[in-house]
Formats: structure tokens, C-alpha cells, sequence
């Protein structure tokens, strides 16, 4: 696991780059990688990486993204790729050892929750890399917030709705807690520090509480719900005290991935 520190010194690095690379929101990553002297190629390869890179005899760094996993450099998914990507190039850690052929060029894939350190890292470079902290904190938002809020965020960086979550939980605006599931199953759940840290009513790779709003998509007919739902702390929580405040559940659906995420927050 990434310790704070670590994350620090990732977060600031990735800042000071994506100072000299933004223009907007937006991080150009190709003329980044161009200014590493990083060849990219934006290829059909076949299903078993999302990006790699590779480091040549004749010393040259080479990007590959595979648009046969959907990874076009000017959409979110390829974005992301992208720089991750670049992190294993810009982190010392991990070019040096690709430059000394102490490690073996590696495909990376997308994930909800790597267990590589390397790739772990990679991934959170990526994340600060796309919405550098100083951007993000500065981005006009509606003042209520609901999913909205992350839409229009995902839409200045370009940057998928998982990925802008998982930063919003980090330094966002408003304390969250993000529940990522699967055919009822959890598959993932994080939360914002400042959110109650009271005691889960579930954990990955078990069923979702059945009166969430989550829940009741996968186990009602008819219940595909998108709007801002009221629900009672204790369907997700044992709550270790009364809420002054009003929790809600809003759910986002990816017809195109299958999977669902919960957003709850309190007003
Ligand atoms: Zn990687």
C-alpha cells in the first residue's frame, strides 16, 4: 500500500510536470511524452494490455497503446493509460530499473485495485498527473453537490468517472464514500478521511446491503434509480451516532463495463 508520504511526493511531482504541460484542464500528455523523447504508437494489439512501455538497445523509450481495449489517446480510458505510462517513465524507481534491465517491460492493465506496489504507484501518478491537485481544487463546481459534480469534473480533465472519484475522495470538495459493484457483488469501496469512518454493513466480494439503492437494481425489477435518493445511514452503515445531516445515495450505471457505482454523501 502507497503510504501518505509517498503519495506526497508523487502528487507534488506530478504537479510541477502538468504545470508545464497543461493547457486549460487538460494535461498534454503527447507533447509530454514527446519531450521525454518517448516514442508513442496507437495500435490494435491483442487483449492482454491496456499500455506498455519499452525501453530499446538503442536507448529509446517506446509508448504503446492498445486501441483494441478502447485506449485512444483522446479519451478518458486512453488517457489514463497513457500516463500511466508515463509515470513508469518519470519515476525514478521505475524507469531506472527498465534502463538497467533489472526488470522485463511489462503490460499494464486496468484495474480497480492493483496489488503491485510498482503499478499502484504508476496509477496514482496518473491520477495527479490528469488532475493536478492545484487544478482541481480551483475547478468550478454547482454548490449542491450530487454525481453532477463528478461528471462536470470527469468532463474539464477528461478523465473516466472512476478515476475523478478516487481523487475526489482524496482532496475533493465534500466527503464521499464510493461503493463500486458488480452483479450485486462489491467489488471495491473507498471513502473521504472526513467522512464518519463507521463500521461497514458489507465488504468486497460479498452481496450489497439488499435496501440500498445499489442494491435494489440488482435484486427489483424496475429499480434502475439515477436520481438523489434519501437512504437511511444504517442500510450501508452501523452508524456510531445520529447523522445531523441527511445522507444520500446516487448511482451511476456503466452499461458499457456492467458495473455500478454508489456515491453517498451527507448534505
Ligand atoms: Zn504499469
Amino acid at each position: 500500500m502507497l503510504t501518505d508520504l509517498r503519495k506526497k511526493t508523487l502528487n507534488e511531482l506530478a504537479g510541477l510536470i502538468a504545470e508545464d504541460y497543461s493547457s486549460g484542464y487538460i494535461t498534454d500528455l503527447g507533447k509530454l511524452a514527446a519531450a521525454e523523447e518517448a516514442e508513442v504508437y496507437i495500435d490494435q494489439y491483442d487483449n492482454s494490455f491496456d499500455g506498455l512501455l519499452v525501453y530499446d538497445e538503442d536507448e529509446k523509450f517506446h509508448i504503446h497503446l492498445n486501441t483494441y481495449r478502447g485506449n485512444n489517446p483522446d479519451r478518458p480510458r486512453g488517457r489514463f493509460s497513457f500516463a500511466h505510462e508515463l509515470a513508469h517513465l518519470i519515476i525514478d524507481e521505475h524507469r531506472i530499473p527498465l534502463m538497467k534491465g533489472d526488470v522485463a517491460p511489462h503490460g499494464s492493465l486496468h484495474d480497480f485495485k492493483h496489488n503491485d506496489i510498482v503499478e499502484e504507484e504508476a496509477d496514482y501518478f496518473a491520477s495527479c498527473l490528469l488532475m493536478p491537485e492545484k487544478l482541481f481544487r480551483k475547478i468550478p463546481r454547482p454548490k449542491k453537490f450530487s454525481f453532477d459534480t463528478i461528471i462536470g469534473i470527469a468532463k474539464e480533465f477528461q478523465t473516466s468517472i472512476l478515476a475523478t472519484i478516487l481523487r475526489f475522495v482524496e482532496i475533493g470538495s465534500h466527503d464521499i464514500c464510493v461503493v463500486v459493484s458488480e452483479n450485486n457483488i462489491v467489488r471495491w469501496r473507498a471513502r473521504s478521511n472526513g467522512f464518519p469512518k463507521w463500521t461497514y454493513r458489507f465488504k468486497p466480494g460479498n452481496p450489497l446491503p439488499s435496501n440500498t439503492v445499489a442494491g435494489e437494481y440488482f435484486t427489483k425489477r424496475n429499480a434502475k434509480y439515477t436520481g438523489v435518493e434519501d437512504v437511511d445511514p444504517d442500510s450501508w452503515f452501523i452508524p456510531g451516532w445520529t447523522a445531523s445531516t441527511q445522507m444520500h445515495e446516487q448511482c451511476y450505471y456503466s452499461d458499457s463495463y456492467g458495473f455500478v457505482i454508489s456515491l453517498i454523501w451527507f448534505d
